[in-house]
């Protein structure tokens, strides 16, 4: 049997749409590794990988260079490292995959907010063109209770910054995160958001308390209240009724969704809406709810 080139420090997560991209690690864990609903590095020591190996493990693939087109960088935040440290690895990757189209990675939108606009430039320049934003939600009070350490405008702010170097965006928001208390305000910021940054690809899913509510409610600031499937759904039609978006790609269609909702919005807005009302006069989703992850 053939082995894997190389070995990766787990655990390790991209989104669903980079499963056929070839994974480097270049940095490893989340430097801020605070928001109460995550706990993908928990477990994990936030550190850059030495430059020597990150190279080591793309000269892995060498053999393979003809077929690699797609690379993600991982883990949490990459852009937390300065330009002096990515620039030559993006640089390495266009050198050793000649057929590559696509370096992407999770951002923050602090991540964003700290690189010049040169910086975001120089990135795009050399072949960064595609980030993975967790916005979450765009209500400041929600932001600050899940301890993601951004704002409503750091979310616009560093969004736009990006869009403005040419990078597209893929950003998620999680339905029910403020809970009962917040739903509302968690649904229409949300959607203004969107309507600020115009991303090229947007997508929600359910809150997904992995180590159980009890623990989520603990790194929560403030009363949370769980949302009932109606309620969740509620949130989303108000969330689509706020929407003003031109052509984002739409996906609300992760496990833990149990109503799938795919379009382009604002084309496909009305239907969408109708889907959801369906769902709350029924009493529930189009799909039943499979098994529950990132
Ligand atoms: S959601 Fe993102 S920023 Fe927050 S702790 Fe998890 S990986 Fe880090």
């Amino acid at each position: 049997m053939l082995e894997f080139p190389i070995q990766y420090d787990e655990p390790l997560f991209r989104p669903p749409s980079e499963g056929r991209s070839l994974i480097i690690q270049i940095t490893l864990g989340c430097s801020w590794n605070k928001c109460s609903f995550c706990e993908m590095y928990t477990s994990k020591q936030f550190k850059a990988r030495n430059q020597d190996d990150v190279f080591k493990d793309i000269e892995a693939f060498k053999s393979h260079s003809e077929n690699i087109t797609k690379v993600f960088l991982a883990d949490g935040d990459p852009l937390v490292l300065s330009n002096k440290r990515l620039i030559p690895i993006l640089q390495k990757l266009n050198e050793t995959f000649p057929n590559l189209r696509r370096i992407s990675t999770y951002a923050s939108p602090s991540n964003l907010m700290r690189k010049t606009a040169e910086e975001l430039l120089d990135l795009r320049k050399n072949g960064l063109s595609l980030l993975y934003v967790g916005i979450e939600s765009g209500d400041s009070e929600v932001l600050e209770a899940i301890q993601k350490g951004e704002t409503y405008q750091t979310t616009v702010d560093g969004l736009n910054k990006s869009k403005k170097a040419g990078m597209d965006s893929s950003v998620m928001i999680i339905n029910g995160v403020g809970g009962k208390l917040l739903s509302k305000q968690h649904a229409i910021h949300s959607a203004r958001v969107l309507n600020a940054t115009q991303p090229k690809f947007a997508s929600t899913l359910v809150l997904t308390a992995h180590k159980g509510m009890e623990h989520y409610k603990n790194r929560y600031l403030g009363e949370f209240i769980e949302l009932e499937e109606i309620e969740l759904f509620e949130e989303m039609k108000l969330f689509l009724e706020n929407i003003e978006l031109e052509t984002t790609i739409f996906r609300s269609d992760h496990a833990s969704n149990s109503l799938v909702l795919k379009g382009v919005l604002g084309r496909d807005k009305n239907a969408m809406i109708a889907q959801i009302e369906e769902a709350i006069a029924l009493g529930r989703g189009n799909r039943l709810r499979s098994h529950q992850g990132y």
